[in-house]
C-alpha cells in the first residue's frame, strides 16, 4: 500500500519561491504539521543565482550552507533545522509525478500519496537543451546546463579536471556571461557563441553590452556572433571535442556550457490549470483558476500592475516577493480579510567579475547612455534611462552603491515626466539621485 500524508499546506518545489513562502508561513504562524515542501533537489531551499557566482567559483568557493534561502535577502538562513523547529516537514529527493487538483492528491515517484487543502506550486524553470532542437552529438560528455545544485557539483569538477583547457559557452545570457567569467577566472580559455548582434539582446542596448563585451575582451574572453552551436565532435570516450558551428567554423572544446534559456515546469497541471504566455495564469494575489491551487516564482504569469498586462518573470526577486505575497493572501483569505494586490516593480541584476549591475522598471521606448563606460577605468560607472512617452520607465545602472541603486529604483516605480533625453544624458544618475 501506498503511504498517504495529509497536509494543510503543500509547497511543490524546493527553490527559491518555496525557501521564501515558507518563511512567510513562519511570519504568519503556521503550526507544526501544517506544512509540507515537496522537493525534487536533496537540499533544501538556497538562493539559486549563487550557483553561478560564488558557488563555482573554485578558488573562493561558497559553500551551501551559506547560500540557503533566505539568507540572499539579509534574511535568516533557514538550515534543515529551521525546517525541523518550525514544525515543517521537508520532504526532499521526491518529485511530484501526478497531481489531480480535483481530488487535492498528488503523488510522487516513489509513489507516496499527499493529500492538501491548499496547494502552492513552486516548481520554476528548467533549461531548454541543444537535444530539444536535434543538435547532433548533443548529449555528448562534458555539455553542461546549470539549473540545480548537481547541475553546478557536475561542472565545478569538470572545471578542475579540465583547468587551463577551451571552453565554450552557448548562449549570450545573463547565464553565459557569469559562466563565461567564472570559467575565465578558473583559469580556462573561453570562446562565448551566440546569434544575436549583441549580449543580453532582451535588456542591453547595444551601448550597454559593448562596454561588457570589450570588458570581456579585456579579459581575454572571445566572442562569436551571428551564428549559433550546429553540432558536436566528440572522441572515443563520448567527450566532447569540438562545436561545430553554424557558419562552418569549428571551436575546439574540452567543455561546453550551454545556457539558451529556461522553460517554465508547467507540465502537471496541463488541462487543470489555465495557462498564459507559458506560465500557469494568477491573479494579484497568485491565485490560480482552480480554487484553492496557488503558483508563485518562475511558473506564475501575473497581472504587473504597473504596465497593465500579464507576464511571467524568471527572477529571483519576483520568486522572493510573489512568495511572500501568496502566503499573505492565503492567510488573509483564512480570516475573511485581504491584502493589496502585488504592485512589483521589476527588478534584474547580474554580477561577474568585479561588476555588478542592476536594472529596475521597463526597457521600453527610447534610451540614453549616461557616465563613464569605459571598460578599461579602474571603477566604471555608467546607467541608461529609457524613456516612453516623456516619462523614465527603466533605469539600468553599473557600479552603483546601495543608495544609488536605491535611487534608479524610486525612478522607475515613480516614472517621472522628463523634457528630453538630452537632459538624462546631461544629468546623468543625479537625475535619480536628486529625485
Ligand atoms: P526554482 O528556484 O527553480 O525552484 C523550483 C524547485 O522546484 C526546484 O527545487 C525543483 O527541483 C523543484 N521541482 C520542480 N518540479 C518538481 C516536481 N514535479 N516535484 C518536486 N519538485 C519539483 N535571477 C536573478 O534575478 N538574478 C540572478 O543573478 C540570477 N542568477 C541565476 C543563476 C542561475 C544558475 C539560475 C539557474 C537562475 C538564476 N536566476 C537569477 C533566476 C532565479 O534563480 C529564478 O528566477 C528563481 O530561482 C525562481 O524561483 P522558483 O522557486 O520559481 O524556481
Amino acid at each position: 500500500m501506498s503511504e498517504e500524508k495529509s497536509f494543510k499546506y503543500v509547497i511543490i518545489g524546493g527553490g527559491v519561491a518555496s525557501g521564501y513562502a515558507a518563511k512567510e508561513f513562519v511570519n504568519q504562524g503556521v503550526n507544526p504539521g501544517e506544512l509540507a515542501i515537496v522537493s525534487k533537489e536533496s537540499v533544501p531551499p538556497y538562493e539559486r543565482p549563487a550557483l553561478s557566482k560564488g558557488y563555482i567559483n573554485l578558488k573562493n568557493k561558497a559553500t551551501l550552507p551559506n547560500f540557503y534561502a533566505c539568507g540572499g535577502s539579509g534574511g535568516e538562513r533557514q538550515f534543515p533545522q529551521w525546517y525541523q523547529e518550525k514544525g515543517i516537514e521537508l520532504i526532499l529527493d521526491t518529485e511530484i509525478v501526478n497531481a489531480d487538483l480535483a481530488s487535492k492528491t498528488l503523488v510522487s515517484n516513489d509513489g507516496q500519496i499527499f493529500k492538501y487543502q491548499t496547494l502552492i506550486v513552486a516548481t520554476g524553470s528548467t533549461v531548454v537543451r541543444l537535444s530539444d532542437f536535434g543538435v547532433e552529438g548533443a548529449d555528448a560528455k562534458n555539455i553542461f546546463y546549470l539549473r540545480e545544485i548537481e547541475d553546478a557539483d557536475k561542472l565545478a569538477y569538470a572545471m578542475e579536471v579540465k583547468e587551463k583547457g577551451k571552453a565554450v559557452v552557448v548562449g549570450g545570457g545573463y547565464i553565459g556571461l557569469e559562466l563565461s567569467a567564472a570559467l575565465s577566472v578558473n583559469n580556462l580559455d573561453v570562446t562565448m557563441v551566440y546569434p544575436e548582434p549583441w549580449c543580453m539582446p532582451r535588456l542591453f542596448t547595444g551601448e550597454i553590452a559593448s562596454f561588457y563585451e570589450s570588458y570581456y575582451a579585456n579579459k581575454g574572453i572571445k566572442i562569436v556572433k551571428g551564428t549559433v552551436a550546429a553540432g558536436f565532435n566528440t572522441n572515443s570516450n563520448g567527450e566532447v571535442t569540438e562545436v561545430k558551428l553554424k557558419d562552418g567554423r569549428t571551436l575546439e572544446a574540452d567543455i561546453v556550457i550551454v545556457g539558451v534559456g529556461g522553460k517554465p515546469l508547467t507540465s502537471l497541471f496541463k488541462d487543470q490549470v489555465e495557462e498564459e504566455k507559458g506560465g500557469l495564469k494568477t491573479d494579484g494575489f497568485f491565485k490560480t483558476s482552480v480554487a484553492d491551487v496557488y503558483a508563485i516564482g518562475d511558473v506564475a504569469t501575473f497581472p504587473m500592475k504597473l504596465y497593465g498586462e500579464m507576464r511571467r518573470v524568471e527572477h529571483v526577486d519576483h520568486a522572493r516577493k510573489s512568495a511572500e505575497q501568496a502566503v499573505k493572501a492565503i492567510k488573509a483569505a483564512e480570516e475573511g480579510k485581504t491584502v493589496p494586490e502585488y504592485n512589483y516593480l521589476p527588478y534584474f541584476y547580474s554580477r561577474f567579475f568585479k561588476l555588478s549591475w542592476e536594472f529596475y522598471g521597463d526597457n521600453v521606448g527610447e534610451s540614453v547612455l549616461f557616465g563613464d563606460n569605459d571598460p578599461k577605468s579602474p571603477k566604471p560607472k555608467f546607467g541608461t534611462y529609457w524613456v516612453k512617452d516623456g516619462k523614465v520607465v527603466g533605469v539600468f545602472l553599473e557600479g552603483g552603491t546601495p543608495e544609488e541603486n536605491k535611487a534608479i529604483a524610486k525612478v522607475a516605480r515613480a516614472q517621472p515626466s522628463v523634457e528630453s533625453l538630452d537632459v538624462l544624458s546631461k544629468e546623468g544618475l543625479s537625475f535619480a539621485t536628486k529625485l
